[in-house]
């Protein structure tokens, strides 16, 4: 099992790590600073270096409870050998904040009886970011009213942090898992990684975030998309 040194501190750039695994997808590390795509956010690029060479990460994702990197020329690196690990640090810090601001949104809306509805989906690119409602009654208005809202927590500069639970105590918090499969996987869990913006919202998690709101800066509302009677979608960006 890859060691996914972000879940821990995700502004970790570069790391020294072992290759345990070549196939034809890609490279596996016995640990990584590169985030496997999942929950919405993109996997890392970057580069690994072995030999003073430098071979280019293009993406990342997970294969079973490892992380497979995909390297260019990987037939030239070597299993059991050591090898430099760095990170696009600016594309990565970027999906922090945006990730840090759908949560935000989806606190904003778990957290008000205005909103009949709730969030079902999201996705990050490298310049902004798709939020997908079930909610009726959606509108210009009402997105604009939840950028709003959000803007105003970002401003009030909260905490984000990391902590662990075991899985039974975790199930027993409300809202902890918005979704009837992330609450059956937290079931079978036997710690869950939990992600608390300090006063605000607390979520089990696997992503990467910003350590304050005060970083993610102010969200800006691009468009709004009908996909359906209660499927909603909303895309922003970040300023
Ligand atoms: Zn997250």
């Amino acid at each position: 099992m890859t060691e996914k040194l972000y879940l821990n501190d995700a502004y970790l750039k570069e790391c020294d790590s072992r290759i345990t695994g070549i196939n034809e997808k890609g490279v596996i590390l016995d640990r990584t600073v590169f985030y496997a795509s999942g929950g919405g956010q993109p996997g890392d690029s970057g580069k690994i270096i072995f030999n003073n060479r430098e071979f280019m990460v293009r993406d990342t994702v997970k294969e079973g409870d490892d992380v497979l990197h995909i390297v260019d020329n990987r037939e030239m690196l070597e299993i059991e050998s050591q090898v430099r690990c760095l990170i696009d640090w600016e594309r990565r810090y970027i999906h922090m904040k945006y990730h840090g601001a759908i949560h935000l949104i989806d606190a904003v809306v778990n957290m008000n009886p205005d909103y009949e509805g709730l969030i079902t989906g999201s996705q990050i690119y490298d310049d902004k970011a798709r939020v997908d409602f079930s909610m009726e009654n959606f509108s210009q208005e009402i997105a604009q009213n939840v950028i709003d809202r959000t803007n105003s927590v970002i401003n009030e500069n909260h905490e984000i942090l990391v902590k662990y639970m075991p899985g039974e105590e975790a199930v027993k918090i409300k809202n902890l898992a918005r979704t009837e499969p992330g609450r059956q996987l937290i079931q079978k869990l036997e710690t869950v990684r939990i992600v608390e913006i300090v006063g605000v919202d607390q979520q089990a998690d696997g992503g990467t975030h910003v350590r304050n709101t005060s970083e993610i800066g102010t969200i800006l509302l691009q468009k709004i998309e009908n996909k359906g009677k209660r499927n909603k979608r909303m895309y922003f960006t970040l300023e």
